[in-house]
């Protein structure tokens, strides 16, 4: 695929770049390497000045960084400034906690002293995808360099110019030129990167087969990765939850960044008693949402990222009909120019059928009846993902039977799943593995080592 930033909502090309050379890709994993023998010694608190001014810099330039977002991957303008404030937060977060998350750890032993200290392991790739285009590297970049590793970024070929602007945000921040680069580079140039004995380490969000070959390549050569892959998270309202709210919450959970989220409620598994007016008011809500120009205050639902998702998306829909299921409203690409596809509801789908829990990139939701709580959570684990999980209930017992059982790095009772820097974030099962953000986050790329001094006497004793 050409690196190319393209429009989804015009289909107009906005400006294409040339992939690095295997030379220039070589100069730039010197650089992060040479880079790192010094940047791993400066001191926290440089690395936290540095971070509060990447920090700073989000906050001040947010309207234009959200209108790079927008036109290279459509997602509502709003949205993309609240995903440059946030880009702040974790920027904030890091630069305020890094010290206390890395500080040496003391445990009592028979030695005089014994202790764990956390040291940076050297150049990181991160292969990022484009859905949240400048939160995933963010997420990934503030612990990794607070920690004094040093990144280098292949982002998703359709958002270059998200790409090269967090690469100067890092820059202007101060950080040295090595210690966070951005390779304009294909898929196909991943391999050669992680056999690179410069890198020591990987991590990825992006699909479920991305994962496997850059974890197999990096497995072989026995580097550590982080994986942070699809979901097809289940959203259960059982008889007590206050179905307003849910509903509410349940149609912005489906069609967050226009319905292109790991971690957006993608399958809906309501208790039998209150299906009927669960799916009558799901569907009118859904019909209300404003599909159109993502720049537009107005706009709900913007285009999909590129023609290939807005394809495979009508692909999944005309599969999960072949099966028996019923499309309730939508169900249709729209006319272009733009990728638009209909927010679409779809019952009936078959749960054996393979589309019943796929990842369902998209504005299409699917409902679901249980006529009792271990339905509900056998129908929620019927997927081989495990990313989020949200259910809603008053009843504390059930609250406890969700939390317990529920196969996913997170549950959210009775709201809505999201991130935030100060909780772990990550799945189980083919959602990956590792964990982003928290002191969980900060610790996966770094050598927990372990130091232990004894007494030594001198010859004279
Ligand atoms: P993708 O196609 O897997 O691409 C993600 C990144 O991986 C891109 O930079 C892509 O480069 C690269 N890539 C693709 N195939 C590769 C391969 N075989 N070897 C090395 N690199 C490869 O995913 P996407 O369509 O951009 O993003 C959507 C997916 O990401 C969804 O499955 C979503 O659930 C997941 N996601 C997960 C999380 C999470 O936190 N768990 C968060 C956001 C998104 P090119 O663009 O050059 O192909």
């Amino acid at each position: 695929m050409p690196i190319a930033s393209i429009n989804p909502t015009t289909g107009e090309t906005l400006k294409t770049f040339d992939a690095l050379s295997a030379k220039q890709i070589g100069e730039k994993l010197q650089l992060a390497a040479d880079t790192f023998r010094s940047y791993r010694r400066t001191p926290f608190a440089e690395r936290t000045r540095m971070m509060l001014r990447a920090a700073e810099i989000l906050e001040t330039r947010k309207n234009e960084f959200a209108k790079v977002m927008t036109t290279e991957m459509g997602k509502p303008l709003k949205a993309a400034v609240s995903e440059a404030e946030k880009c702040a937060w974790v920027c904030r977060y890091y630069a305020e906690t890094a010290h206390e998350h890395l500080a040496d750890k003391v445990v009592e032993t028979n030695a005089r002293k014994s202790y764990v200290r956390f040291q940076p392991l050297g150049p990181v790739l991160a292969v990022m995808p484009w859905n949240f285009p400048f939160w995933q590297v963010f997420r990934f970049a503030a612990p990794a360099l607070m920690a004094g590793n040093v990144g280098l970024l292949k982002h998703a070929s359709n958002v270059p110019q998200c790409a090269l602007a967090i690469e100067e945000i890092f820059r202007d921040a101060g950080f040295p030129a090595g210690a966070f680069q951005t390779l304009l580079i294909g898929a196909n140039e991943v391999e050669g990167i992680l056999n690179d004995a410069r890198v020591v380490a990987a991590t990825l969000t992006g699909s479920e087969p991305a994962g496997r070959s850059v974890a197999s390549i990096a497995g072989k050569q026995i580097k550590k990765t982080v994986l942070e892959l699809g979901g097809s998270d289940p959203f259960i309202v059982m008889l007590s939850a206050n179905l307003n709210e849910a509903v509410t919450i349940a149609v912005k959970a489906r069609t967050i960044n226009n319905g292109q989220s790991c971690i957006a409620a993608k399958r809906f598994i309501v208790a039998s008693e209150i299906y009927e007016e669960f799916e009558r008011r799901f569907v009118s809500e859904m019909q209300k949402l404003k599909i159109g120009d993502p720049m537009e205050d107005s706009t709900d639902i913007g285009p999909l990222a590129t023609p290939q998702i807005v394809n495979d998306l009508d692909e999944q829909v005309k599969r999960a009909v072949a099966s028996g299921a019923r499309v309730l409203t939508g169900g249709n690409k729209l006319n272009g120019p733009g990728n638009f596809y209909e927010p679409t509801v779809l019952v009936n789908v078959d749960l054996n059928a393979p589309v019943s829990c796929e990842e369902i990139f998209g504005p299409v939701a699917m409902l679901f009846r249980a006529s009792n709580i271990d339905e509900a959570i056998r129908i929620a684990n019927a997927t081989t993902f495990g990313l989020g999980s949200a259910a809603w209930t008053n009843d504390s017992k059930e609250q406890a039977q969700f939390i317990d059982e529920l196969e996913a790095g997170c549950v959210f009772i009775n709201g809505m799943v999201a991130s935030d820097p100060r909780l772990p974030f990550g799945g189980v099962k083919s959602s990956g593995y590792g964990r982003e953000l928290a002191q969980f986050g900060i610790r996966e790329f770094v050598n927990i080592k372990t130091v232990w001094i004894g007494e030594s006497k001198t010859d004279t004793e």
